[in-house]
């Protein structure tokens, strides 16, 4: 058992057996989940122990945290700051050395941004490498579970047991899994780092620039070669995500209606009262405005004007990565463009906030692997740089990010009112 009497957390929107699940959402506050999800259910096989469910994002749509039900998570490094989000509370809960790892999810970078906020290690694995079964779906073309840990080596050890196929998640990938924890120590081969310009524009503090060129420098000491390449659609992505996802969630949450499970209003006039009302109550205003958005990005006549357009987009920066991929073996950029912000700062600007994801967004629209590791902190707040692999690529990116936290001990700090 590779990880008997490990204690784990669950983000809060991996079904748990007879446990609350709540997805951060008051639509959920009632929902006991009936089975496990298949990460649950393999880590609990790997004989991992679960101590409890992470407070998120509802229904993991958010960059700060502060869109759940139940209250926002705070930053274990400044609790005047979030922790990022979605997956906040897994990221957090990591920092404080409250456990060990936790299990999390992206859809446009809620296992990376966290991680990156809270100074922690957090992979994103390839689209399809882990089942989804059991995971309330966001927007089901990008939603990818992952884990949370200190280090590389804690990632390599839990994915390790949670990836693998599944018969029961139709988008689940039949692909042999690596001994990633065995692979961490193989000989470095000669590696090939790209760095798109598009990734280090003007968005991009230059503190988080600097910290990433002090990671990238001690990779090519190791022998890594850079190349310059370019993704020249990268800057529509966030458009053309916001639409994706929009659109995905309006359909996905279609089936919150207050009939089979959730949360019902109370004395319904008739059956349109009952899905209004039960709605209305049930979600919070950011996954209100983003059902409006996409039910209209969907609707009849604007569907290929919006929806259509933003899938061809997505092509096009699939189509980049791969031209890099070519040309290199990994991607190293930013997590965020900014270090963690005060609570509040950024809550009466949505737009402001879905701009926070620009460095992450692009990976899950192309499917790729994404690992967010820990470089020099600023001012004591964490910062990150992150790999991007090729599909399927996560044995590679976990060793290079070993190398590094071989060599550095950031992931190795503790918030000191933790310590
Ligand atoms: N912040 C992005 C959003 O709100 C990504 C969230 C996520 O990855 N779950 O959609």
């Amino acid at each position: 058992m590779p990880l008997a009497g490990i204690p784990v957390a669950h983000k809060d929107i991996f079904c748990t057996e007879g446990i609350r699940t709540s997805c951060g959402s008051r639509m959920l506050d009632n929902f006991i989940a009936p089975y496990d999800a298949t990460i649950v259910e393999r880590l609990d096989a790997a004989g991992a122990v679960s101590v409890g469910k992470t407070n998120m994002d509802e229904f993991a749509m958010g960059s700060s945290n502060e869109t759940s039900f139940y209250g926002p998570v705070r930053n274990p490094w400044d609790t005047e700051r979030v922790p990022g989000g979605s997956s906040g509370g897994s990221a957090a809960a990591v920092a404080a050395r409250l456990v060990p790892a936790a299990t999390a999810t992206d859809t446009g970078g809620s296992i990376r941004q966290p991680a990156a906020f809270c100074g922690v290690t957090g992979l994103k694995p390839t689209y399809g490498r882990v089942s989804r079964y059991g995971m309330v779906a966001y927007a089901s073309s990008l939603d990818q579970g992952g884990v949370i840990g200190a280090s590389a080596e804690d990632c390599a050890l839990l994915l390790g047991a949670m990836a693998g196929f599944d018969e029961r998640d139709s988008t689940c990938v039949e692909h042999p899994v690596s001994d990633y924890l065995a692979e961490l120590d193989s000989p470095l081969e000669s590696l090939r780092i790209a760095l798109p310009k598009e990734f280090f524009d003007d968005r991009l503090d230059a503190r988080i620039r600097a910290s990433i060129e002090e990671a990238v420098a001690f990779w090519e000491r190791q022998g890594a070669r850079l190349v310059e390449v370019s993704l020249p659609n990268l800057p529509l992505a966030t458009p053309a995500y916001y639409v994706i996802a929009s659109a995905e969630c309006s359909s996905n949450l279609a089936r919150y209606d207050g009939v089979r499970y959730g949360h019902r209003c109370a004395d319904p006039e008739n059956l349109d009262d009952l899905f209004c009302r039960s709605r209305e109550e049930g979600f919070g205003a950011e996954v209100r405005r983003r059902i409006m958005l996409g039910t209209y990005a969907l609707s009849a006549g604007y569907y290929q004007a919006y929806y259509g357009k933003a899938q061809r987009v997505r092509q096009l920066i699939r189509q980049d990565f791969q031209e890099v991929f070519e040309q290199a073996d990994v991607i190293a950029a930013p997590v965020s463009p900014v270090l963690p912000f005060l609570l509040g700062e950024k809550l009466e600007d949505p737009v402001e906030m879905y701009l926070i994801d620009c460095y992450t967004i692009p990976v899950n629209l192309a499917g790729l692997p994404g690992l967010s590791i820990p470089t020099r902190p600023i001012d004591g707040l964490p910062t990150a740089v992150q790999l991007i692999g090729n599909y399927f690529d996560e044995a590679r990116m976990l060793r290079w990010g070993h190398v590094w936290q071989q060599e550095t001990d950031w992931h190795r700090q503790v918030p000191p009112e933790f310590a």
